[in-house]
């Protein structure tokens, strides 16, 4: 599976899904680009979060705040103080590595020989070190359990710090004047800060929730597994705000919203599953990720948090403006609770893109060869139909480019008339397309065209009028 991983990267690079950033220099460690095929994926994933989110749901409205904020913010939210991950370095390769994905690593290794109680007890060893911020602890603990550096091979450690997250930059050109800014972590906050002003402005009422889809930044210790783990990201957040006190009805609402919203998009049930946080983090009072299954193991997309009124609390505190709201239903003036779903794109995308790869030997004996096509939903796959003229004459190509603008306007289309119509098969496979469209000498006479389809191959003859309503239907969700 660590090679089917390799062949999902190296298949997202050369399709033009995903390039290292400013690649020329070398790249640079977990930031990416995004290639023309790969735009379009996670536009599609980004315009059906947000269609699902606020136009089927009637309390739901979308924002788009700004990726700067007063950096009173994230000293309210807690990200100044705790927004930490403890990091170790080995003193031989130099390497710096977070010390509890070290544990947590080397507790999964231990599950794997069967040893699943004793890496429990590590990990749960390790979270209660964590807790009392006992950092002596948690190197000690590294020690013991004799966790050598993958790279040197030695246990030769520092001393456990923590490290903060936050990207921080000066605004202001003049020295004096400047002042230390951050750049998001998050895109909650925008929303947090802007809740009255919504509230307000759309005249909502509680329960109602805010959409936002935006770039946010952490400065990740770890940055592995190509696009899982990206030092610059897209969050896609909603927060529900809601009666204190049914914050339980309304996490299960969402939990089981958010799941089935994967499912729709071709996600299998067996790859997808629930993970409980027993460690609560410091806004939450009940919290839980949605994990799919990567070649490297079950790890959270998602994640579901009920955040009570934490945030809008501190918001309260520091900014000494009221962030209350007056439920004229029960005649009360109250600090909303909140209710998160926060699910990353980029890591939406690798999902599906993960999900999408397939590896498949088709014919026998001399006609036996590999085929690889990304079997993604018709509502994400990059384009949706591509239009053929099965020769470049006897007005072929004019006939496949009316059909192009006939479809153009509904749908992303290519047109394609090098090579032999095998190989422009074979390439549409290869960045997902569910329709091929062909063109042939049949078609001047009668109007039908030969439809492709991408995961049987299978073909059939209909006519040019009913293509935009079979691709419509396809494209769905
Ligand atoms: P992790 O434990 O993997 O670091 P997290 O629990 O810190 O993630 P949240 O703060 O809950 O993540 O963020 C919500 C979502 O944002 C995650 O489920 C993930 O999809 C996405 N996300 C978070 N950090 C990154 C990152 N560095 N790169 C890409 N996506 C990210």
């Amino acid at each position: 599976t660590e090679n089917i991983f390799k062949n999902v990267i190296s298949h997202a690079k050369e399709y033009g899904f995903v390039y290292p950033s400013s690649e020329i220099y070398d790249g640079l460690q977990a930031v990416y680009d995004f290639g023309p095929y790969g735009v379009e994926l996670k536009n599609n994933l980004k315009n059906l979060w947000w269609q699902s989110m606020t136009r089927l749901n009637d309390n739901i409205v979308g924002i788009d705040a700004a990726i700067f904020m007063h950096p009173l913010t994230w000293k309210a939210s807690g990200h100044i103080d705790s927004f930490n991950d403890p990091m170790i370095d080995n003193k031989d390769s130099k390497k710096r590595y977070r010390a509890d994905v070290l544990v947590e690593e080397h507790a999964a290794k231990l599950e794997n020989v069967g040893k699943a109680a004793e890496g429990k007890a590590l990990v749960e060893k390790l979270a209660r070190l964590l807790e009392s911020e006992d950092l002596t602890g948690v190197r000690q603990l590294i020690i013991d359990e004799n966790i050598t550096c993958p790279l040197s091979g030695t246990s030769n450690w520092t001393e456990v710090r923590q490290f903060n997250l936050m990207f921080s930059t000066q605004v202001g050109s003049v020295a004096e004047d400047a002042s230390t800014i951050y750049l998001r972590p998050e895109t909650a906050q925008g929303i947090f800060v802007n809740f009255l002003n919504v509230q307000k402005t759309a005249r909502m009422k509680i329960p109602f929730g805010i959409a936002q889809i935006g770039k946010a930044f952490r400065n990740e210790i770890v940055a592995r597994q190509f696009i899982f783990r990206m030092r610059e990201f897209e969050q896609m957040e909603m927060q529900y705000f809601i009666r204190p006190g049914e914050e339980m009805n309304w996490y299960q609402h969402w939990k089981e919203a958010r799941m089935k919203w994967h499912l729709a998009l071709g996600i299998p049930q067996s790859k997808l599953r629930y993970h409980d946080h027993e460690k609560l983090a410091h806004y939450a009072n009940a919290a839980l990720d949605i994990e799919f299954e990567f070649p490297f193991g079950f790890k959270e997309i998602e994640g579901i948090h009920s955040r009570t009124d934490f945030d809008l609390k501190n918001h309260q505190e520091l900014s000494k403006k009221k962030q209350q709201y007056f439920d004229p239903e029960i005649n009360q003036n109250y600090i909303p609770y909140v209710l998160e779903t926060s699910v990353g794109a980029d890591r939406t995308f690798l999902m599906h893109l993960c999900n999408a790869y397939t590896e498949e030997v088709v014919g026998e004996g001399e006609n036996r060869k590999e085929r690889v096509y990304l079997k993604f939903h018709p509502a994400i796959a990059p384009v949706k139909a591509a239009i053929f003229p099965i020769t470049k004459k006897d007005g072929l190509p004019e006939k496949a480019q009316e059909i192009v603008k006939m479809l153009k306007f509904d749908f992303n289309t290519v047109y394609e008339e090098r090579d032999s119509i095998g190989k422009r098969y074979t390439r549409q496979d290869l960045i997902g397309t569910p329709f091929c469209i062909a063109v042939d000498h049949q078609t001047l006479e009668d109007n039908t065209v030969t439809i492709r389809h991408r995961d049987t191959t299978e073909q059939e003859r209909v006519h040019i009028n009913e293509l935009k309503g079979k691709i419509g239907e396809a494209v769905s969700f």
